[in-house]
């Protein structure tokens, strides 16, 4: 048998507080923590699973305490990288002057390394935002990846469908409708590839990996939109499941694949989160599913953190590489 292909798991570590803004609610900043809950779970069933995690980390989290003490919990795992998800998780990046995308980054870039102890070296954007200074930032910092791009086929609809739930009024929802990208995030690479980006009159080089989709139809295939379907039938969400994992397989697509801390709760963990997609499955049925997809892909791919991943792609067939995208 062939090697398995080599993919990648990261966690985007949201807090309840950038659900509840996202959603509208107006006391999203008194928001109570969910990651004393969260994550024991997840180095539980991870460690269990002998999985490795990237989590993308939000600034303003690294300063309250007891969210630090949840994330130094996952040096349990057998192996982690502490990643940047900007400092306020504000979705429209691509509206910020470059000041403040800067500070964005570079605030969160130095919780990291003064609470985790370790120099940060990929970056996400919220709400999968990617413009031109962000790049640039990444590249002056010493970054080795960028992983913004979420190359779906539904953004006009998860746009649509955000856009009718949420009580976001005036400027902020005139911002959130360029949220998701329109198709044209379709015409993203679904693979791994090397960006070309000037900087101070230089090209440099910085990695890129999107968030997997559905090779073709490009429908989502993270966690938290699997585990929407399996709140209709576990059956179905299996069937996807299965089937999107022999579709990287059969294009030779490295899977990056994403989780959320909603992915490890159930309807009875948080009342507050009810409201959001995937949230209706009960406690033991969303962590049993949990466990089953996550036991697949640990079973079936080489599993890495993403820098790690980069470090594999420039000598594997997984490696594309291909112009820089705007
Ligand atoms: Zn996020």
């Amino acid at each position: 048998m062939s090697q398995p292909l080599i993919g990648s798991l990261s966690m985007d570590l949201d807090n309840k507080w950038a659900y509840l803004r996202a959603a509208g609610h107006e006391d999203w900043e008194s928001a109570s923590s969910y990651f004393d809950i969260a994550v024991p779970r997840i180095v539980e069933l991870l460690g269990e699973l002998n999985l490795p995690l990237t989590v993308f980390l939000v600034g303003r989290d690294l300063d309250v305490d007891e969210d630090v003490r949840s994330i130094k919990s996952f040096d349990q795992l057998p192996s982690w990288e502490a990643a940047n998800h900007s400092l306020n998780h504000l979705p429209w990046m691509h509206t910020m002057s470059d000041t403040e995308i800067e500070s964005e980054i570079m605030t969160t870039h130095d919780r990291i390394i003064s609470t985790v102890g370790t120099r940060p070296r990929g970056f996400r954007g919220p709400g999968f935002s990617c413009p031109a200074e962000v790049l640039r930032v990444l590249i002056r910092n010493q970054y080795t990846y960028d992983a913004s791009i979420f190359p779906t086929s539904m953004a006009p609809i998860a746009r649509a469908v955000f856009l009718a739930r949420t009580n976001l009024k005036g400027e902020q929802r005139e911002k959130a409708k360029k949220l998701y990208g329109g198709f044209a995030s379709m015409r993203n690479p679904n693979r791994p590839f090397m960006r070309h980006e000037k900087v101070d009159g230089e090209t440099f080089p910085l990695q890129e990996i999107p968030v997997t989709t559905l090779p073709f139809l490009r429908t989502p295939i993270h966690f938290s939109y699997v585990t929407f379907l399996a709140s209709f039938s576990v059956t179905v969400a299996k069937m996807y499941f299965s089937m999107s994992l022999n579709m990287c397989r059969m294009t030779g697509t490295s899977p990056s694949l994403l989780l959320h801390p909603p992915d490890f709760l159930g309807c009875e963990d948080d009342s507050d989160m009810a409201y959001f997609p995937g949230m209706k499955l009960k406690r033991e049925e969303k962590l049993s599913f949990m466990r089953w997809a996550l036991g697949k892909f640990a079973r079936e791919f080489d599993v890495r953190t993403m820098l790690d991943q980069t470090k594999t792609l420039a000598t594997t067939d997984g490696f594309v590489p291909q112009p820089a995208t705007t």
